[in-house]
């Protein structure tokens, strides 16, 4: 299929506001991928810094992933349902043995979205209390429990009425989440609000969550569905603060960047007054099937054994750094960076920049994308087996896109 029939189709048959955006911004067709690099139709080649919002932790096709993928492709894909399977069963006891504290019960699913869902009736029918308390410009997903939860009205507005009884509360605030905690089912927070446009909390933020789950008898949700396994420089995003969440959710780069899975982990107290009794009231026909878990499988032992959590934390530090000097050159553009391990936020003095820039590093062949709550911010979130000289590649290829985008607004300003 050329551009234009696959533009068309796009157009005709999927999204066509989002095909026209697409294209304005100059997106081609991809055709194939490897580790931290997008091939497009026309051969030419993109660093990936979008690293899919987090999906791709080990790049793109990791060999290792895709040989137990490949293999297990000849035994079974899917599970008949009947019958026990020794990968899933493998990939709950590896996750039970890197959650952390005593998280040990895994709800697979498939997408970030629902594994938010389960943790949020994990919680309510645990507590047997309703009310769930969120964070301001979190990011949860789009269903419908996950959306009441996110904290954004623009995606929310027009599905209203949402799930009732939750409270948001602002985002690193703890007197705030005090006084609405009482009576509370869950509190569900990210750990670095990534979406919110890579948001980092003050330290001791999420242990003072802890404490004050604990007092009001409430469960602590972690998302770290963006910020799990190592993207932060940690195993997970709450690990900084050495606390321990009742539940917490996984998805995106559990698999290597292969095939979609989610899973929801929880306490084992947590999970049996939920569903000790009730094994069915919630399930995934697809969940926790056999290649999916095979992919995790190898998915965590290359995290493990190329030491990606700690490449995240040293490369991540070096990323943050040449941001800086990008910021310390353009004052007039970009406003602030921030970031935690290979998850950094680079916030632009104007939305209307992003819009500019984004389109230009395309050209040049670097992928960079907004955080999905916050347009000011464009994210840097490549693969963890990113190296020095790729981030020198795309921080360059940023400072030209930052360039040109001044060049063109000024010439726009001068002929306007
Ligand atoms: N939670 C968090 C923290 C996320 O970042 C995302 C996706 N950006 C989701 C949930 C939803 O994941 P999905 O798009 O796979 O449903």
């Amino acid at each position: 299929m050329s551009f234009d029939d696959v533009y068309a189709a796009y157009k005709q048959y999927i999204n066509p506001p989002l095909a026209r955006f697409m294209k304005l911004a100059g997106a081609t067709v991809e055709t194939t991928a490897h580790g931290v690099r997008i091939t497009d139709e026309n051969g030419k080649s993109y660093l990936d810094f979008c690293g899919g919002y987090g999906v791709f932790t080990l790049g793109y096709l990791h060999p290792k992933v895709v040989a137990a993928v490949r293999e297990q492709l000849d035994h079974m894909a899917l599970s008949s349902r009947v019958f026990f399977n020794a990968k899933t069963a493998a990939l709950a006891q590896e996750l039970a043995r890197i959650a952390p504290g005593d998280l040990e019960i895994s709800f697979f699913s498939n997408s970030g979205t629902e594994a938010v869902e389960a943790a949020l009736k994990t919680a309510r029918l645990s507590t047997k209390r309703t009310k769930i308390v969120a964070t301001h410009n979190a990011y949860h997903g789009k269903t419908m429990g996950s959306l009441t939860a996110t904290g954004r009205d623009v995606f929310k507005d027009s599905f209203k009425p949402l799930v009732p009884e939750f409270n948001h509360v602002a985002f690193g605030d703890l007197d705030e989440l005090d006084r609405a905690l009482p009576g509370a089912a869950a509190f569900i927070v990210e750990p670095v609000q990534a979406e919110g446009g890579v948001m980092i909390p003050p330290d001791g933020y999420l242990r003072g969550v802890r404490e004050l789950c604990d007092k009001h008898g409430a469960l602590f949700i972690a998302d770290e569905v963006q910020t799990g396994l190592g993207r932060t420089g940690y195993v997970w995003g709450v690990d900084h603060d050495r606390a321990v969440p009742d539940i917490l959710t996984v998805a995106k780069g559990l698999s290597g960047g292969v095939i979609p899975i989610g899973a929801t982990i929880s306490r084992p107290d947590v999970w049996t007054r939920a569903f000790g009794h009730a094994p069915l009231i919630h399930t995934s026909t697809f969940g926790g099937n056999p290649l999916a878990c095979t992919a995790g499988l190898a998915a965590l032992r290359v995290l493990e054994e190329e030491h990606l959590v700690a490449r995240s934390r040293e490369l991540g530090a070096y990323m943050l750094d040449r941001a800086g000097e990008l910021m310390a050159r353009h004052p007039d553009v970009i406003a602030e960076v921030r970031g935690r391990g290979l998850l950094v936020g680079v916030e632009l003095t104007n939305e209307g920049y992003g819009g500019v820039i984004i389109p230009e590093c395309l050209k040049l062949g670097l992928t960079a994308a907004y955080t999905l709550n916050q347009q000011k911010v464009i994210r840097l979130e490549p693969p963890l087996i990113v190296t020095k000289t790729e981030i020198d590649e795309a921080l360059t290829l940023l400072g030209q896109g930052v360039t040109k985008a001044k060049e063109k607004l000024g010439e726009l300003a001068r002929t306007s």
